[in-house]
């Protein structure tokens, strides 16, 4: 299989910051569903409806032949929940990620929200793991190498005694959702391939309060953590510039 990174040019990465953006607002409105006794289906059905009516398509939607338009994961589980009749409780938290394809171009990103009042374990994951995130996107810049943003987000999440999921990683995206390079969430500095100015990732720390192994459930999706704990995962699109990152997965972008 070919391992081609690709470089984007100005007029692409704007389209990808289209896509990306649809994907930001997308989960802005989700957030102010998430409440107590909401299904994940009325979140999908309401994600759907948001997406196409801004001329976008839910990229995950019959992707690899998932069933919806979002995944929302719940309390233990990681990534890839399928949404469904589950109605959310008070203090439960809830990883929803998007993806959609505009005019040809991908964004993808991903928040986990607290419901109602949470415990001071799931309000510290949530810290830490949006925080993790951000370390990582710090070091999205040209000259860098992937491990620079591995490690950034690894040193960062064991440093405060929680735990980074490493066999799901975050990915090169463009003309397709997930494209070269992996971009894993545990690394050495200056290892890995070079990022170079134009290249666009999608970083997505996935965080346990436990252990850091997870399995898959027997819906064929839904990635659970191994010891029932809690787990978080927040994403942004990001493009890699000459002086630092561009994140194009974020509401305030120019
Ligand atoms: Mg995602
Ligand atoms: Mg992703």
């Amino acid at each position: 299989m070919a391992r081609t990174v690709f470089l984007r040019g100005k007029e692409e990465i704007e389209a990808i910051r289209a896509a990306a953006m649809l994907v930001a607002r997308t989960l802005g409105r989700l957030g102010s569903e998430v409440r107590p006794g909401v299904t994940t289906a009325t979140l999908d059905q309401l994600a759907e409806a948001f997406i196409r009516d801004h001329g976008g398509r839910p990229a995950f939607k019959g992707y690899r032949g998932f069933p919806a338009s979002i995944c929302a994961s719940i309390n233990d589980e990681v990534v890839h929940g399928i949404p469904g009749p589950r109605r959310l409780a008070e203090g439960d938290i809830v990883g929803i990620d998007v993806g959609v394809e505009m005019d040809g171009f991908y964004g993808d990103s991903a928040i986990t929200f607290p419901v109602g009042r949470v415990s001071d374990e799931a309000t510290r994951l949530l810290q830490v793991t949006r925080e993790a995130l951000a370390r990582g996107v710090a070091q999205a810049k040209a000259g860098n190498r992937v491990g620079d943003i591995s490690h950034a987000v690894q040193s960062y999440v064991e440093g405060q005694g929680f735990a980074v999921v490493r066999s799901l990683v975050g990915h090169g995206i463009g003309r397709q959702m997930h494209e070269e390079p992996q971009v894993p969430n545990y690394g050495t500095p200056e290892r890995g391939p070079r990022l170079m100015a134009g290249q666009v990732v999608a970083i997505e720390p996935m965080v346990n309060a436990g252990v850091p192994e997870v399995m898959t459930q027997p819906d064929g999706w839904t990635v659970v953590t191994k010891d029932g704990r809690l787990s978080a995962h927040f994403e942004h699109t990001v493009a890699v510039g000459q002086e630092g990152p561009d994140i194009l997965s974020r509401v305030d972008a120019p």
